[in-house]
């Protein structure tokens, strides 16, 4: 293959190139991380004494959330950008709610904390598609409290002129979310999800998310967000756990994006989504890392199809076309120019050796169903991982420095 200006030139099949760069092993298109939340990477391993629920856990990331500062969240972003290059993700799709100051006071530059997570992802060598998300109210109502203030804007018209101001680049595209039906008024939809770009949207990962929400409005989160105009092909919603057969119907039907984020759910013990009902009703599917509890891209694939034989008892519920599909979800985040091996195609590239212990005797079309360790990364034509070493130095060392910082 040939790369000019970051962009494939030339795909060709058992042709090397005289001069070419030969990689090791299977070579994929360059993996899109759909949803995540930067800061929740300093809570992986820290949550599990005592059990505890979704909600108890949700009270411990509030604890962090209160204590970052700019510096703080640029050294943590940067080191978790950087964790999930080495993972071959080269575009990153961060859900941005902690927007403002303690308290919920703006900084002087209201959208600093998105410049800090676009430094990050420069700095770590991975696209940002920046969502910001709008955050209103601490739940069906009831007011904002805590942290959750450094999350609110004044109400939907400031956080449109808020995002308003934010400039898309070669490195960052901007996208929309409402947080969920929890944190926005039906109301307020309209406004986000006329955005004029990706929108994004926390749905129905809890039972009780959806009982709160009939019991306030008459309809399911999905009905809310249909009736309210949000849902559509440039729509993801994450999690999708406890959806109904007519949510079902209605997110195939309006071709939206669902986002699965296994290892999150696993780890939450939120459930496990009907994702094979919802592909075969039409929605494109996307995974996420979410709060990082890891970054094994390839893992979270293998998870969505593992999760779905334990819950059918069947396997072979996804082909592995449809979990490269998912890995590849760049267009989610509007970048539709990137995620395959194809001319006029963004250059992104993820070598995984077979020669290893995990990959050794491992049919190469099958590789995301062994344990893999990434050797190189290529993003937009430049080399991000080689050798399994990012080039930013000791990502190992950065996380450990900025969690301790915490
Ligand atoms: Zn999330």
């Amino acid at each position: 293959m040939e790369v000019v200006d970051g962009a494939f030139t030339a795909v060709e099949i058992g042709a090397p190139a005289a001069g070419a760069s030969i990689l090791p092993g299977v070579v994929l298109p360059g993996f899109a991380d759909v949803h995540g939340h930067a800061f929740h990477r300093a809570l992986r391993g820290r949550t599990h004494d005592d059990g505890g629920t979704f909600w108890t856990w949700r009270e411990q990331m509030y604890a962090v959330a209160e204590r970052l500062d700019p510096d703080t969240y640029l050294a943590l972003a940067r080191a978790t950008y950087a964790e999930l290059a080495l993972a071959g993700v080269t575009t990153v799709g961060e859900f941005h709610y902690l927007h403002h100051g303690p308290g919920g006071v703006p900084y002087d530059d209201p959208n600093t904390m998105s410049t800090v997570l676009r430094q990050a992802a420069q700095d770590a060598g991975v696209r940002l598609t920046l969502i910001d998300a709008c955050y209103l109210r601490g739940g069906f109502g009831t007011p904002l409290s805590g942290p959750q203030l450094r999350f609110a804007d004044r109400g939907v018209d400031a956080w449109a002129a808020r995002v308003a101001t934010l400039k898309a680049d070669d490195h960052c595209r901007i996208a929309a979310a409402a947080h969920s039906v929890r944190a926005v008024p039906a109301e307020a939809l309209p406004t986000i999800g006329g955005f004029d770009g990706p929108v994004h949207v926390h749905l129905s990962e809890q039972p009780a998310e959806n009982d709160e929400c009939v019991a306030a409005t008459g309809r399911t989160p999905t009905q809310l967000l249909d009736d309210y105009g949000f849902l559509g092909p440039r729509a993801t919603v994450v999690h999708a756990t406890h959806v109904d057969p007519d949510a079902v119907r209605t997110l195939g039907g309006r071709r939206a994006w669902v986002c699965a984020c296994p290892s999150t759910e696993r780890d939450l013990a939120d459930g496990i989504g009907p994702m094979r009902t919802l592909a075969d009703a039409g929605a494109r599917l996307a995974l996420g890392t979410d709060q990082h509890v890891g970054a094994d891209l390839l893992g979270e694939a293998r998870a969505l199809e593992d999760d779905e034989r334990l819950g059918s008892r069947e396997r072979g519920r996804f082909t592995s076309a449809e979990l490269l599909g998912a890995l590849t979800a760049h267009e989610a985040l509007g970048w539709a120019d990137t995620g395959a091996i194809a001319v006029g195609q963004r250059a992104d590239l993820v070598a995984v050796p077979l020669d290893q212990p995990g990959t050794a005797g491992v049919d190469p079309g099958q590789v995301m169903f062994a344990p893999t360790n990434v050797d190189t990364v290529v993003r937009d034509g430049h080399v991000v991982v080689s050798g399994g070493r990012h080039v930013i130095g000791d990502v190992g060392r950065l996380l450990v420095d900025a969690i301790g910082a915490l």
